[in-house]
């Protein structure tokens, strides 16, 4: 893990994402009765395809299959991209690319990206960078490095009443589910 030093150090030099700061939430979070469900490997697989960009900010997506309010993801998939110490961009080419091969039926569930530091609530940046409002935004603190057992310390919004709103930790207990299924297929388009 990085030190606390060396996170204060990035969050000094990366202020252009967090100057950004979001009005907010018109009104509560409506728990909508969906279910994401993943398999561990899902969360190791993001881990480790943040982390590639070492400390840079980074993004990958979910994909998988999608029945009526419940969802299982099954490709994490890293697109090209451009990674700073407090942004990532990615171009509409690059997603085309990522998802060219994608098996039939299976549907972009989540974009994840990284943050410097502890913070995972959405920047304005992250309103307008995120690819569809059908999708769940999550947000992987200390750019990916695992500080704490899941889900705790990942920011999880999703869209609702024209607001990315960032769920309860209770939220998100219900809307992620963890379970035993086969591992996930891993690409890194870099
Ligand atoms: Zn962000």
């Amino acid at each position: 893990m990085l030190s606390a030093t060396t996170i204060r150090e990035d969050s000094i030099v990366m202020q252009d994402e967090y100057l950004l700061w979001r009005d907010p939430a018109p009104g509560p979070y409506v728990p909508i009765g969906s279910v994401l469900r993943l398999p561990p490997t899902a969360i190791s697989a993001t881990s480790e395809l943040l982390q590639r960009a070492g400390r840079r900010e980074s993004c990958v997506f979910w994909y998988g299959e999608r029945d009526g309010d419940t969802a299982l993801v099954r490709s994490v998939r890293a697109p090209t991209q451009r990674s700073m110490p407090g942004n990532y961009h990615v171009e509409p080419d690059a997603i085309s690319e990522m998802v060219r091969d994608l098996p039939e039926g299976w549907k972009p569930l989540a974009q994840i990206h990284s943050h410097p530091g502890m913070g995972t609530e959405h920047s304005r940046y992250d309103d307008r960078m995120i690819s569809s409002r059908r999708i769940l935004s999550l947000v992987f603190p200390i750019y990916g490095v695992p500080a704490a057992p899941w889900p705790q310390g990942i920011g999880v919004h999703e869209w609702q009443n024209d607001y990315w709103h960032m769920l309860s930790p209770g939220q998100v207990h219900g809307r992620l589910e963890v379970i035993a299924a086969p591992a996930v297929d891993r690409r890194d388009f870099r």
